[in-house]
């Protein structure tokens, strides 16, 4: 019976993974379903998981920077993180910075902003979820459009907009001091893309990996954690960017040979990347995004 259970239990949560990300690999389905963590050689800044999403917050002098409530589906859903929070200061919360708009990462603010928090995001993704009307995901209080700086008790947190990428709201957080930045979904840690290249604008992401390149920076917490949970680094994102260079090639080859749709989708490879993490379940979606780019002209 107890057996069942559990595997009932992994079964959904890896359900839950698929569904929202398009990536059901790591972390392993043990792991707890959500969990604070310390960064590394850092005085302030957790990782904060909920199931293979992840979010960034810093604990300062004066209150907390929290980004994404990772609250998807749920319009409390966010109040598991915040109790994670509370777990490691009472101090008032400040800020909620979303990253993106799309709703697997920002929606369940509801918990942060009764706490008080201020919610931040490009002004871009206000546009589109004022639109939208989700009813789990909070609307920004304040928005910009290329770039803010939050300081707070010591902490600096620069938010940059680099154009469009994975979405067309995309913001770049980066902590100077601590060399810290964090990118969600634009650079997948050592992962091949997967469903979310359906809104993906692949001339303009080049540029923008490019730019967060130039920035000064050592480790990168990505949107949905690496293998075995790890940090990304620069050599990360320079192989993401050279991937995404190798199925553009690749694919602009074949479509001005008129295989776009098929059989560019169902017949071409990478080999060069068959290693990575979600390569046979994600290369149809990078495939079908790049056939859309230079088979159809979007
Ligand atoms: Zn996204």
């Amino acid at each position: 019976m107890h057996r069942i259970v559990l595997t009932l239990l992994a079964c959904a949560l890896l359900t839950t993974q698929a569904w929202s990300q398009g990536q059901p690999a790591a972390p392993a389905a043990q792991a707890p379903q959500i969990a604070a963590t310390k960064v590394d050689g850092t005085d302030n800044v957790y990782t904060f998981r909920n199931q293979n999403s992840q979010s960034m917050f810093i604990v300062t002098s004066e209150g907390v920077i929290a980004t994404d409530p990772v609250g998807y589906g749920r319009r409390q859903g966010g109040a598991a993180y915040l109790a994670e929070i509370r777990k490691v200061t009472d101090r008032p919360i400040r800020y909620l910075i979303y990253s993106h708009h799309h709703f697997d990462h920002i929606a369940g603010g509801q918990a942060f902003k009764e706490a008080g928090a201020r919610v931040v995001a490009h002004t871009r993704a206000k546009e589109r979820l004022t639109a939208l009307n989700d009813p789990n995901t909070v609307l920004p209080d304040e928005t910009f459009d290329k770039r803010r700086t939050i300081t707070l008790g010591g902490t600096a947190l620069e938010l940059t907009y680099v154009g469009h990428n994975h979405s067309d709201s995309t913001l770049v957080m980066r902590l100077p001091k601590e060399r810290i930045v964090f990118v969600v979904d634009l650079l997948p840690v050592g992962q091949v893309p997967g469903r979310g290249m359906i809104d993906f604008y692949p001339l303009e992401a080049e540029g923008s990996i490019t730019q967060i390149l130039a920035m000064d920076w050592d480790r990168l917490i990505p949107g949905h954690p690496g293998a075995g949970g790890r940090l990304g680094t620069k050599q990360d994102a320079r192989d993401q960017l050279t991937f995404l260079q190798d199925a553009s090639a690749a694919v602009r080859a074949e479509a001005r040979l008129g295989k776009c749709w098929e059989p560019v989708e169902t017949e071409l490879k990478l080999p060069k990347y068959a290693s990575w993490p979600n390569y046979a379940a994600n290369l149809p979606f990078v495939l079908r995004r790049y056939c859309g780019l230079w088979g159809r002209g979007t």
